[in-house]
């Protein structure tokens, strides 16, 4: 079982992939970018007013004008937030505007920091070190356990290998490996794994179907304006897909939630995965009367149909035959009725 940690109101570890999104680092701009996170279907805000910055010449965030934006998001959108503190100076600020607090991968060896988090109840997404290793990032989490805090999500975030053409490699056996040894969330940012906003969707795609608990993933309204990692900042259209595509991997997992309000959003992903596969289907038997027209075969094969619905009623479990075949037999029907040639259409104009 995984541990679940509630983020403000959301549930990490629950089955459902959580989407943490927004910019690199919060800029004038933010709370118009934050609305556009929070519709495109993000869960929590990434809100991070200091910057941890190769060069001390790049933006270091806004600091404390930052919070004031952070805290105007966080009440129009009525999401959660996440900000990292760089230092321990940092996290009783911090710890009154956010919801959870990111140790990043800089910040994961730097046992102050990992104390003073320790000591807060609040939750803590615990980045991967840029070297790491699992052993070194598990003590890193015992540093913050110690303290008394043990609201702890892991991210695996990439480490630096010999690859020069990727910003980081990303890592995705830590997700189940890390399963066979610790119940923390784990979590995945192919953001910073990457470098590159292309390789985020595919990457994203990977770290849902591997079973991370969420995806944590820089987005813009204008990603090649952000102030900081332009390079891998997706869009919003991108970012909503990622979302819709989380609700898919939800539809297809087998958790099944215990609450109403839980059970009504697993069905609703579930039936925007079955309008997909059933407009898949109709897609497909579209294609096969194109291909059975060019081939002279005749359209309708009631042979090939009867075998379609017996398969139907051989893996059904919790339907019963007489339910599986009127769902198998509706379907066939309105595959055949796409499957008429279209009659050419008549004009009624005068
Ligand atoms: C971040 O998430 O903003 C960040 C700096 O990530 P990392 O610590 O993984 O580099
Ligand atoms: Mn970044």
């Amino acid at each position: 079982m995984v541990r679940q940690v509630k983020v403000g109101n959301v549930l990490i570890g629950s089955g459902r992939a959580v989407i943490i999104a927004g910019p690199c680092s919060v800029e004038p701009g933010y709370v118009n970018v934050a609305e556009r996170t929070a519709s495109a279907g993000a869960d929590i805000l990434r809100a991070f007013v200091y910057k941890h910055r190769t060069s001390p010449h790049s933006f270091q965030g806004m600091g404390n004008e930052g919070i004031k934006l952070v805290r105007e998001a966080k009440a129009r959108t009525g999401l959660p937030v996440l900000i990292e503190p760089l230092s321990t100076k940092h996290v009783e600020e911090l710890a009154e505007v956010a919801d959870a607090l990111q140790i990043g991968s800089r910040g994961m060896q730097n046992v102050e920091l990992l104390r003073a988090v320790g000591e807060i109840e609040i939750p803590v997404i615990l980045k991967r070190g840029l070297a790491s290793t699992y052993d070194e990032w598990l003590s890193a989490t015992e540093y913050i356990e110690v303290g008394g805090n043990s609201q702890i999500i892991l991210c695996e975030r990439g480490i630096r290998t010999f690859e020069t053409r990727t910003r980081n490699t990303l890592d995705l056996a830590a997700v189940p490996y890390l399963r066979t040894v610790c119940d923390y969330p784990i979590i995945v940012d192919p953001s910073h794994a990457s470098g590159n906003r292309n390789l985020v969707p595919p990457l994203v795609e990977a770290g849902l179907a591997i079973g991370a608990d969420g995806i944590e993933v820089e987005a813009h309204t204008s990603p090649d304006e952000a102030l900081s990692d332009a390079a891998q900042t997706i869009a919003m259209d991108d970012l909503a897909r990622v979302c819709s595509r989380r609700d898919w991997y939800w539809a297809h997992s087998t958790h099944r939630p215990d609450s109403l309000e839980e059970s009504r959003a697993l069905i609703d992903a579930l039936d925007v995965a079955l309008i997909q596969l059933v407009e898949s289907r109709i897609a497909v038997s579209k294609s096969i009367m194109t291909i059975k027209e060019t081939a002279g075969i005749p359209i309708h094969q009631p042979g090939r149909e009867d075998g379609v619905i017996s398969a139907w009623l051989h893996g059904a479990r919790l339907q019963t035959p007489v339910q599986a075949r009127k769902v198998a037999e509706s379907i066939v029907q309105m595959c055949r009725e796409v499957q008429q040639p279209q009659e050419p259409k008549v004009s009624t104009g005068l």
